[in-house]
């Protein structure tokens, strides 16, 4: 059944976007707090919200407990995917703009297609160029926290497996891990 959606407004492209969206009441919740971070659309039609972005610019969230890409967390709702399984889907930004959370711009696909995507528009050398950047002690703590395959955590942030499994066992960013121990 469809449910109605509260935050309806014409003056919030996303907003109305995001209400033509079959969603769970639980999930209802995350994509009303999306629409409300709506900046602005391009003449694209690449849509961009305000809040905390990562390392590539692609804008965050935090929901259930842990912070998530909000195109991400659109796609999922919207195809009905499970978010947390990183290895069986990616989100694909049909318009090349990774900061875009126009859900019309998003689909999912494979991590294959995905990559595709990126040498397509050219990203891919500057997806390495992240790769030699330092981490912030964020991003490791979330590395530690992280419970995916090292592989999958390093793809996703352009880094080498090494570098995870050093944070992990603590060879790297020690002093996060005793906080967490804490
Ligand atoms: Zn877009």
């Amino acid at each position: 059944m469809k449910a109605t959606i509260g935050f309806l407004n014409a003056f919030n492209p996303l907003g109305n976007a995001l209400s033509q969206i079959d969603a769970h009441p639980d999930d209802r919740c995350v994509l009303e707090r999306i629409a409300r971070k709506f900046s602005h659309v391009d003449e694209n039609g690449c849509v961009f919200i305000s809040g905390t972005m990562d390392s590539n610019g692609r804008p965050r969230i935090g929901w259930l407990g842990r912070r998530h890409r909000v195109a991400r967390v659109i796609v999922a709702i919207r195809d009905e995917l499970l978010l947390y399984e990183d290895w069986k889907w990616d989100t694909r930004h049909l318009c090349h703009n990774r900061a875009c959370v126009n859900p019309d711009h998003l689909m999912h696909g494979t991590r294959q297609e995905n990559s595709d995507d990126c040498v397509e528009a050219g990203r891919a050398a500057r997806g390495k160029m992240h790769g030699r950047s330092k981490l912030s002690e964020q991003q490791a703590s979330d590395i530690i926290k992280d419970t995916r395959p090292h592989q999958v955590i390093a793809d996703e942030l352009g880094i080498a497996r090494q570098t995870v499994s050093k944070i992990k066992s603590g060879e790297r960013w020690a002093h996060l891990h005793e906080e967490a121990a804490q």
